[in-house]
């Protein structure tokens, strides 16, 4: 089950610093009630009976099983097996409210269970997990489930030779892998400046229904070792909550996010106590990071808050600033506009969209110029150690130990076959 592999190889050359982490276009999303099905695994079908719990054994028993044809609907489907139109139409009216019976889409399996050739029940799967019983053997019942999710542990290790998601993709796994490392670590990694020879190795989950595979589950441990430092992080759950935590019970989810963007883009200036100012030609502190991105660009509140100011404001351009506490607040600047709703005194949530990317005010070309402040002085925000949100309660330590050590058993255990590996 131990799958180790090593793609890449640390480059010789001088280490170069480039956004290693483009999200992918299109990113193969779980459905959303896999997701949600997560609770329902592992249910045992009942004995004698399949999982929708149709005794199969039986003599004159006959499944039929078959997919969803393009101009089929329940009607033609039921037609065919000799269902006569006024029960169709009963099964229609008792249907109508659980099920949206012209969803059915090509491709969507189904079976219809007979008895002595005649039919009286289907099972329409409208995706790989989610499906619905439609039984009219004696009264006409519909009703819906959900078919039992397996999850299987996996184990992965990777070195960034061209991106995070091509490293996961060439390891042979969903590039839905680095989305979700990218979620666990993004608070505290500089995602948008990985650099070859970054090396991640992660416990995860495969997910399975029917012996049919869904995708990726959870992350359960995690490390990524980046600019030669290691983070860790490890899925912890207690009855209170649910989340990362590293080694020493810390949250891995911070107050503020370490970017305002939703997917990455590049740096294009650095924070600095003196830069040459393209426009002015002077030199002068830049005490801020630029991002160099489509006008347009949603630009995301790093954290809740209140907006201070959203107003056009000289070389400033379009500005939003945002307190987020007694002692952080963030500006936002040269914005082309103000997302809808954006003013002074407003609240505003992390994630929030409060603007795009624009190049109002002093600026040679579209980008953002984003502002922390800690106690009113500019910090540099790609470098600052954020604040984590609340650590694990005392009560849970001993048992979260417990488990760290297990996975990080695990996770030296792929190490040495990575070093192996480099040799
Ligand atoms: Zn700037």
């Amino acid at each position: 089950m131990s799958r180790t592999l090593l793609i890449g190889f640390v480059c010789l050359l001088a280490v170069l610093t480039v956004s290693l982490l483009e999200r992918p276009e299109k990113v193969e999303d779980l459905e959303e009630d896999i997701i949600n099905a997560q609770n329902f695994y592992e249910i045992p079908p009942l004995p004698g009976k399949d999982i929708y719990g149709f005794i199969t054994e039986g003599e004159n028993l006959q499944i039929d099983e078959s997919e969803v044809r393009r101009n089929e609907s329940l009607y033609t489907i039921l037609r065919e097996h000799d269902i006569d139109p006024q029960t169709i139409y009963n099964i229609q009216q008792e249907a109508a409210g659980v099920l949206n019976l012209r969803r059915m889409i090509p491709g969507q399996k189904y079976r219809i269970y007979k008895n002595e050739d005649d039919a009286f029940a289907m099972v329409w799967h409208q995706s790989k997990v989610n499906y619905a019983i439609i039984n009219w053997q004696d009264d006409i019942n519909v009703e819906t489930g959900m078919v039992p999710i397996n999850k299987v542990e996996e184990e992965v290790a990777g070195i960034i030779n061209s991106s995070l998601y091509e490293t996961v993709v060439d390891a042979g796994v969903s590039q839905r892998l680095g989305v979700e490392l990218a979620d666990v670590f993004g608070w505290e990694i500089d995602f948008f400046a990985l650099r070859q020879g970054d090396h991640f190795k992660v416990i995860y989950e495969n997910l399975y229904a029917n012996g049919e595979y869904l995708g990726i589950g959870d992350i359960i441990a995690a490390e990524f070792q980046h600019r030669g430092r290691v983070y860790k992080a490890y899925y912890f759950e207690n009855d209170s909550r649910r989340g990362f935590f590293n080694e020493n019970g810390d949250s891995m989810q911070k107050e503020l996010l370490k970017a305002p963007f939703r997917y990455s883009q590049r740096i294009s200036s650095n924070f600095s106590h003196s830069r040459f100012h393209p426009i002015l030609n002077q030199r002068r502190p830049h005490y801020g990071t630029d991002y160099a991105a489509p006008t347009g660009t949603p630009i995301i509140s790093v954290g809740e808050g209140v907006v201070t100011e959203a107003q056009r404001r000289g070389g400033n351009g379009n500005i939003v600033q945002i307190r987020h506490n007694n002692s952080y607040k963030t500006a936002y600047l040269h914005l082309n506009g103000f997302a809808p709703g954006i003013r002074k005194g407003v609240k505003v949530e992390q994630g929030q969209v409060i603007g795009y990317v624009g190049q109002t005010g002093l600026a040679t070309g579209p980008h953002l110029c984003y502002r922390l402040y800690v106690n009113d002085r500019p910090v540099n925000s790609v470098t600052v150690d954020l604040p984590a949100a609340d650590s694990l309660e005392e009560q849970y330590h001993e048992e979260f130990q417990h488990q760290v050590n297990i996975l990080d058993n695990r996770l030296i255990g792929l190490e040495l076959h990575s070093e192996i590996a480099l040799r």
